[in-house]
């Protein structure tokens, strides 16, 4: 039915207010009583028995029962024209017949304009009936709901929450990077294309696919290019869809997704972060959620309630699969779990050259080494990576997107958009010596990754400027940190707040150092708990925890004492304090260094590693690992 009721409903009501400031002007605001006696003027009642005693007034009409008149009378100031006034009369004036009688004034009393009065009344109620009209039409709706537990307003139904899409137009091809996840999903195409195949030889098709992983990864992309592979229309909605203030929406949106769905099967029903309703039924602090729980068992009636065969299959996801309700992981509803996990370099470079496909991209540019540059991007951030790098192309109006683009795109997503560069020189020179010992440090330790730039252009974000190093994607691929890197890496981290100590005092240290804090003590925490490196000894206290964004971290938290815990904070600290002392000392006895970095930093606001290396040389030795990068 393409007539609704709530449309008619929702553009009525503001039509209505308008009209009803309308009629209230025509009906009730004005002098209706008056009729055509219209008198544009008033005058006192006081001063209309001045005119009278002075023999001014020729004519009176009384109107209202007697309540006004409208007063014909001559006025001397003006050429003695005659001017019609209204006056609004006292109830009890009876000595003015008697007055107007002996002044021989000619009057006359009208009867009441009924008419006008009866549709001011009419104006005035209007609107509440028509108002009430329409609430009722509500009402009736959501109490036709099938099944619906006659709550007030029920707006399940008739807001279709969820998108259907006859032809998504993706296809396996343009999902890149999750080669696993997409075999183990080629199947569900073959149930959705070829049911016959399996249901001949009684298997029993699978209903639900619950996707788990990362935000960005490419999960909904997935379902939707199953449903584009099995050429099937693609229903979606996310789970906070479902949740709404009132209780049963949410299971009246159900209801009415899959009747849609069963209309249309085969079809493919997406359901987008499904742990918004499927959480844990009974959990919340006070009993839980009425709502969630009505909406969740809605959902699982409705999957135990369609054969396998139907040609509905349903796929989840989410990134909390720890917080899902046991009854959902159940076979017969999503029994099958497929991780989609963040890429890997290689996985990168697949999803890079999808996104190149329809961007002119300069050949000089390896999507290789974007690749290598972007440890931790998704799928999404790759896309928008690939994005940002067009638009910068466009705005410098260049025909290719090149990579300098391509690398300014890459820090404008990981460290915020440029601003401009700032005037005030004290603030200026403060941030250079910061990060001049950030970047000097990454150049004098022997085992730090070296620089790739510093710069001290602002970034949005409140960063005041950064030293880049180039990513040791060997390191970060295999996970394989060595102590001396790690440690190297807390020293060179602290390097920014030693160099503003050096250089202007302890006491002037900015807040500008306090990311570089929570770093060290992430650093130095892992160090201590996760790869033995401590005085405490060869025990992984906390195991290395890929699955974080799972929310299972917390698991870990307790598998050591009270007792464990004061060592371990004891031990980082002490790590974090001796680095602090030896990126003092190497800024100390490196001053003069310091000074020129800083006065070309202020003068060029960015030096390239390649730069910074050479000023570096001329004053001493190099680590072996820097001068390969500089000979390289
Ligand atoms: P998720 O649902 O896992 O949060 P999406 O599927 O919404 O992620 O991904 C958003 C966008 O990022 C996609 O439309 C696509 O352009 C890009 N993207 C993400 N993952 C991939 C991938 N594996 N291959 C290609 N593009 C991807
Ligand atoms: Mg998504
Ligand atoms: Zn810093």
């Amino acid at each position: 039915m393409k007539f609704s009721w709530r449309v008619l409903v929702l553009w009525t009501l503001p039509a209505l207010v308008i009209g009803f400031f309308f009629w209230q002007g025509a009906f009730a605001g004005a002098p209706a009583d008056m009729g055509r006696n219209t008198a544009s003027t008033r005058m006192t009642y006081g001063r209309f028995l001045e005119y009278l005693d002075a023999n001014r007034v020729t004519n009176v009409d009384f109107y209202e029962g007697g309540r006004t008149a409208i007063v014909e009378a001559v006025d001397p100031d003006l050429d003695n024209r005659v001017q019609r006034v209204r006056v609004d009369l006292p109830i009890n004036a009876p000595e003015l017949i008697t007055k107007l009688k002996d002044k021989g004034v000619s009057f006359d009393a009208h009867p009441m304009r009924n008419d006008g009065a009866i549709w001011g009344l009419i104006g005035n109620l209007i609107f509440p009936i028509l108002l009430i009209t329409g609430l009722f039409f509500l009402f009736r709706r959501s109490s036709n709901l099938p099944g619906g537990p006659g709550q007030a307003m029920s707006f399940g139904k008739s807001r279709a929450r969820f998108q259907m899409e006859a032809k998504t137009g993706v296809k396996f091809d343009d999902v890149a990077g999750i080669e696993e996840a997409k075999e183990e999903l080629q199947e569900v195409v073959t149930f959705l294309k070829q049911p016959e195949k399996f249901t001949a030889v009684g298997a029993r098709i699978p209903k639900g696919v619950l996707l788990v992983g990362p935000p960005g990864t490419g999960k909904t992309l997935l379902a939707k290019a199953i449903a584009g592979e099995a050429a099937v229309p693609f229903f979606s909605i996310s789970g906070s869809e479902f949740v709404e203030m009132f209780v049963g929406v949410g299971a009246s949106r159900v209801r009415d997704l899959f009747k849609k769905a069963k209309d249309k099967a085969p079809c493919l029903i997406f359901i987008d972060e499904i742990d918004a309703v499927g959480r844990q039924r009974g959990a919340g602090i006070g009993g839980g959620n009425d709502e969630r729980e009505q909406t969740l068992n809605q959902l699982l009636t409705e999957m135990d309630g369609f054969e396998g065969n139907t040609g509905i299959i349903i796929i989840a996801a989410t990134n909390r699969p720890d917080v899902l309700d046991a009854a959902l992981l159940r076979p017969g509803r999503f029994d099958r779990q497929v991780i989609v996990d963040a890429p890997d370099r290689k996985g990168r470079l697949e999803i890079l050259k999808v996104h190149a496909r329809n961007k002119k991209v300069d050949p000089a540019v390896s999507l290789e080494v974007v690749a290598r540059r972007t440890p931790g991007f998704t799928g999404a951030d790759l896309a928008n990576l690939l994005n940002e790098a067009a638009i910068l192309t466009a705005r410098r109006r260049k025909d290719s997107i090149t990579q300098i683009e391509i690398d300014d795109a890459i820090d404008r997503l990981t460290i915020g958009l440029t601003l401009n560069p700032l005037l005030d020189s004290n603030k200026k020179r403060l941030i250079a010596y910061h990060e001049v010992g950030h970047a000097l440090l990454a150049t004098l330790l022997p085992h730090a990754d070296p620089l790739n730039k510093v710069t001290i252009i602002p970034r949005s974000g409140g960063v005041g400027g950064f030293s880049q190093q180039i990513l040791n994607e060997e390191m970060i691929d295999s996970g394989l940190y060595t102590r001396a890197w790690i440690q190297d890496n807390i020293t060179m981290t602290l390097g920014g707040k030693a160099a503003e100590a050096e250089v202007f005092g302890e006491s002037e240290v900015t807040g500008g150092a306090s990311n570089d804090l929570k770093m060290v003590t992430n650093l130095a925490r892992k160090m201590v708990t996760m790869y033995g490196m401590s005085d405490l000894g060869l025990v992984a206290l906390e195991t290395q925890n890929s699955d974080v964004f799972l929310g299972r971290d917390w698991v870990n938290r307790n598998e050591y004492s009270e007792e464990m815990a004061t060592k371990i904070d004891r031990q980082v600290r002490e790590m974090a304090i001796s680095c602090y002392q030896q990126a003092r000392k190497i800024i100390r006895e490196n001053r003069a260094l310091v000074d020129r970095l800083v006065d070309l930093l202020v003068e060029q606001e960015t030096i390239e590693g390649e730069q910074f290396r050479k000023i570096v040389a001329e004053y001493t030795q190099l680590p072996e690992k820097q001068q390969l990068v500089v000979s390289g």
